[in-house]
């Protein structure tokens, strides 16, 4: 069984403070742990849609990757790439939310499982019609970079086209210029491009979010869609300009959202759609993303989708 769909980088579990404001220096309350990890989201999300989808990473042998791994396979994501690594332990993000809607990660990432993250094979690449990458696995180490690019490569050497998603967290940079250049070699292969508009501006260094789509696309780049929080995604080719208003909902935790926004990007161009219609089901996906706590736990069947699409209310 081919898969359409693969997703490579870190998986994790994140544990998050119960109440906002409440920093992570000294003891407190936490809940989880929830499955995460921007490509895992991903990957979860793109099953939940009705596609063949496979996630390439690393866990630990441990309950933490017990949790990781149960939830993926439930969900009908294949994992033949994702090993559990006996002497290193499953990576966790811990967060906390602040009340003006800003949030502080901690990562245990490079050093954990995730860090050691395999090649998969090249035949296991070459089925790929969309590989996508997060700039967040490109942030983690060295190591994980040289898997994502040689997967680029192969993949895209195969005919598939690769989503990115530079999710870049602040936490794990050392600088615009040294961003720059480790998305480079992926931007380089890039078809589609799924930045917010601040990631778009450091990505190409021009002021400006159409600006600096508008430069993403001078590049090899045919699709660029513009995460906009509550006020839903742009959509900009060569020749078109689209906004696309949200899905409304109560925001409960975003975080995740952007991750199920792509995967319902990625599909509905999988599936031939028109570029509204991509946007609108990305905008669905990401929308009922931040309807439930836990990155993860926001991800729904193609059905239920289709359902809050048609009838704007998140399932029970
Ligand atoms: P993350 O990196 O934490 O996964 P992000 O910052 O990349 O998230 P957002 O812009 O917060 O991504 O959300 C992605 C998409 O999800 C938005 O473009 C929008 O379509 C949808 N979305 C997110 N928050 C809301 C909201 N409060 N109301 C409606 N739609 C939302
Ligand atoms: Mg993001």
């Amino acid at each position: 069984m081919n898969l359409e769909i693969i997703a490579m980088g870190e998986a994790v579990v994140e544990v998050m403070r119960t109440e906002v404001d409440d920093p992570l220096d000294h003891p407190s309350t936490f809940v989880g742990p929830f499955p995460s990890g921007a490509p895992a989201i991903f990957a979860d999300a793109a099953a939940h849609l009705g596609h063949r989808s496979g996630f390439i990473g690393a866990v630990g042998d441990d309950d933490f990757g017990a949790c990781l791994l149960d939830r993926l396979a439930a969900d009908g994501v294949d994992t033949q790439f994702c090993p559990r690594i006996s002497d290193r332990a499953t990576g966790v993000a811990f967060v906390t939310y602040f009340s003006d809607g800003s949030r502080r990660f901690l990562f245990h990432i490079a050093h954990a499982a995730a860090g050691q993250m395999p090649d998969a094979s090249e035949e296991y690449l070459r089925q790929a019609r969309f590989l996508h990458i997060c700039g967040s696995a490109l942030s983690v180490s060295e190591r994980m970079r040289k898997v994502c690019y040689r997967a680029v490569e192969i993949a895209a050497g195969a005919g598939a086209r690769i989503s990115f998603d530079p999710n870049l967290r602040p936490e794990l940079l050392g600088g615009e210029e040294a961003l720059r250049r480790i998305c480079a070699p992926v931007l380089e292969k890039a078809y589609l491009v799924l930045p917010s508009g601040s990631e778009a501006e450091l990505l190409t260094g021009v002021k400006g979010t159409e600006e600096a789509c508008k430069a993403l696309l001078d590049g090899p780049a045919e699709v660029i869609g513009v995460k906009r929080g509550a006020a839903g995604c742009s959509v900009f080719t060569r020749d078109a300009k689209l906004d696309i208003p949200p899905y409304p909902v109560e925001a409960v935790d975003p975080t995740g959202a952007g991750d199920c926004f792509d995967a319902g990007f990625v599909v509905g161009l999988l599936e031939g759609r028109p570029l509204e219609e991509v946007g609108k089901l990305a905008n669905a996906c990401g929308a009922l993303g931040a309807t439930r706590k836990g990155p993860m736990e926001g991800v729904f069947p193609r059905e239920a989708v289709e359902r809050f699409m048609e009838e704007g209310v998140p399932p029970e």
